[in-house]
């Protein structure tokens, strides 16, 4: 069994139904799709696919629409074009890209002279020479071959685009409609920006749909406490995070989300280039295997696989590699010492935190065999898995979305349950839960 749940990015390598089961069998627990890319209408068909997979799985799967939120991209185009260094080149808002004009899906001229623009995750680096109207004229430092509707980003200018575009009114109409396990909120920069996408969702009749805020931006950074205080879950979204901040600074703010998430018993998520090279390699790199065992280590609920089972050559591949390394590193006697280590101290006040650290003391104490959390709305599940008990947590609930919504939390192996009114109930469905998640066998001890 694996603590550590892996979350996929479906894209054209890997949105038909035959890989997606394929995907799951080898260990994804959410089917992430970014919003970014392709078109509302086939996201809607890829959801109805991940459902039946769902339906014919043993575990769950969820699904996560990422929102592309108020992030400037690069025109579509059929042909990567060549931008040479020190060519100048003009950007303006529109849907086509020569090596001199680069057409964006929003101006950029909230920048001035000096500022830096940087392509596709910094791959190209440019420095603003003046601005034209809603034109930005910037001479090429670093060039490149640019392709298509790759992320553009210029640290420390605030670009003046709304939170919430007309594309992602769409995609929560999506969520709202599909029944999203999950949306994701791109470039939040405090927990006001977290609470109007919450809003949104719940002007759509969709308010139990939990929301992932991305930490991409400085800004967020500095916001962290306020953003997971109020934020359902968060993502370290280390490709916008690597532009907007120093590249050198990402790794220490990744351990300090990570603890600053586990600490709170909210969902993390350690996102991109995990296993990058596998977009081409069969095989990662050893700093990419690092990266991922780094993250386990550090308490992460979900590692997550973007362009490597979007649009790599064996998406499948891929989550058997990152399966590999998650179990190895959990099997290690380094990561159980660090778990017994950093245990989070419960929340003065809060009977749940108090009841779910018991649970963890008292299963290792006895010699329990796994921890049972029973749970209507996922709160009692998650305070669990806070704790990061060495026996494997089974969650008990009688919401088939909150079923689903758990797959993204760590170490819990959630069961669908009918509702039980009395004590006799709960625990038949916690027996027949642990027993049937294989977390414990006939004889065995549970705390439930
Ligand atoms: C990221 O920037 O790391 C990320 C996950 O967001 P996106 O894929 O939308 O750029």
């Amino acid at each position: 069994m694996r603590n550590a749940k892996i979350v996929c990015t479906l894209g054209p390598a890997s949105d038909d139904r035959a890989t997606i089961r394929a995907l799951a069998d080898a260990g994804m627990s959410v089917a992430r799709l970014n919003a970014s890319h392709g078109t509302t209408e086939h996201r809607e068909e890829v959801i109805d696919r991940v459902r039946a997979v769902d339906g014919a799985t043993v575990d769950p799967l969820a699904v996560m629409v990422d929102l592309q939120g108020p992030e400037v991209r690069t025109a579509e185009i059929d042909e990567p074009i060549r931008l040479e260094t020190d060519a100048e080149v003009r950007f303006h808002e529109g849907d086509d890209a020569t090596p001199t004009a680069v057409g964006l899906t929003h101006s950029i001229a909230a920048a001035e002279p000096g500022d830096t623009v940087l392509l596709d995750d910094g791959r190209i680096e440019a420095t603003v020479e003046r601005v034209e109207g809603a034109d930005v004229v910037a001479r090429i430092d670093s060039g490149g071959t640019l392709g298509s509707r790759k992320g553009v980003n210029l640290p420390g200018v605030a670009i003046d685009v709304d939170l919430i575009t007309p594309s992602d009114e769409a995609e929560l109409d999506l969520a709202a409609r599909a029944g999203a396990d999950v949306v994701a909120a791109s470039f939040v920069r405090d927990a006001d920006d977290v609470y109007r996408i919450a809003d949104e969702l719940e002007e759509r009749g969709a308010e139990e749909i939990p929301v992932i805020a991305k930490i991409e931006r400085a800004g967020a950074v500095e916001n962290l406490e306020g953003i997971v205080d109020v934020a359902d879950g968060v993502m370290v979204a280390r490709g916008d995070l690597g532009v907007e901040c120093p590249l050198e600074d990402v790794p220490v703010i990744q351990k300090r989300i990570i603890r600053t998430c586990v600490n709170a018993g909210v969902p993390v998520i350690t996102a991109t280039e995990m296993l990058d090279s596998m977009v081409h390699s069969r095989r990662p790199t050893r700093a990419e295997a690092s990266d991922v065992a780094n993250a386990v280590l550090d308490g992460t609920d979900a590692v997550m696989l973007s362009g490597e089972t979007a649009i790599g050559d064996d998406p499948v591949n891929v989550v058997e590699t990152m399966d590999r390394i998650v179990r190895e590193i959990e099997a290690s006697d380094e990561y159980a010492e660090t778990r017994e280590q950093r245990v989070p101290t419960a929340d003065e006040g809060s009977r749940t935190e108090a009841l779910a650290r018991s649970a963890r003391y008292l299963a290792r104490d006895i010699g329990a065999d796994a921890v049972v959390a029973v749970s209507e709305s996922g709160f009692t599940a998650r305070k669990t898995a806070m704790f990061r008990p060495a026996v494997p947590v089974v969650a008990t609930t009688p919401n088939d979305r909150v079923r689903r919504q758990l797959a993204l939390s760590w170490g819990v192996r959630p069961k669908y349950t009918d509702y039980a009114e009395d004590m006799e109930h709960v625990l038949d469905n916690a027996v027949d839960a642990a027993l049937e998640a294989g977390a414990a066998e006939s004889g065995d001890t549970l705390v439930v």
